[in-house]
């Protein structure tokens, strides 16, 4: 593979990682055929969108709302997401030269974009230690104690102060594993946990 080529498909998998995060989607891969290459989505509810459109922000603006609207239509909010998408790509395509920018703030500017969403985008797209805060981190560093914060900024804010240097970058990962499979929203499962001899969370379930 080429240099130039290399630099294609890194900007097609920093496209993908933001689309992925856009769409909450479970996972999202790169499928290379004889002609062209294809995404494969996979969503929580079990919904599998295939597509040869959505690798460039070019594709994805050309195939237009109404298009992507109904290849989505399976998942939830998929009206304002699929404007969405329609809109931050041709805003990729006419203002940054159709490459998801490295920059937290230029990444906020994008529609459907905040402050998680770049979070993750910067951090398995671009390698930095940043920490985003979703449900899960927010309720794991809350319940423990690690970060107590009312808002997902404080909780971020804390995060970064408190995680070490060298397990920054992944930290958020394994916040949300927890989160999602052990210290669950409705009954923890602390009888599981790795951790539970260290949390401070005083309705420990046996
Ligand atoms: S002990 Fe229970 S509340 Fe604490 S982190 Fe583990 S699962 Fe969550």
């Amino acid at each position: 593979m080429s240099v130039s080529e290399k630099e294609q498909k890194k900007k097609r998998i920093i496209m993908m990682v933001l689309l992925a995060v856009l769409l909450m989607s479970v996972s999202i891969f790169l499928v290379e055929r004889k002609e062209s290459s294809y995404i494969v989505v996979t969503f929580p509810n079990g919904a599998v969108v295939e597509a040869e459109v959505a690798d460039t922000p070019e594709k994805l603006a050309g195939l237009g709302e109404a298009a992507l609207t109904e290849k989505i239509k399976t998942i939830g909010l998929y009206r304002s997401k699929a404007r969405n998408l329609i809109a931050l790509s041709r805003k990729l395509v006419d203002e940054h030269g159709s490459k998801v920018p490295e920059s937290r703030e230029v990444l906020e500017t994008l529609p459907g974009v905040g402050r998680k969403t770049a979070n993750v985008v910067l951090n398995v797209a671009f390698g930095e230690p940043t920490i985003a805060v979703d449900t899960h981190v927010f309720r794991v560093a809350n319940r423990t104690g690690l970060a107590p914060g009312k808002t997902p900024e404080e909780v971020e804010r804390r995060l970064l102060k408190f995680v070490p240097e060298e397990f920054r970058h992944h930290a958020h990962h394994w916040l949300i594993l927890h989160g999602r499979y052990v210290c669950v929203a409705r009954t923890p499962n602390c009888g599981a946990c790795a951790i539970r001899d260290l949390c401070e969370y005083r309705d420990k379930s046996a």
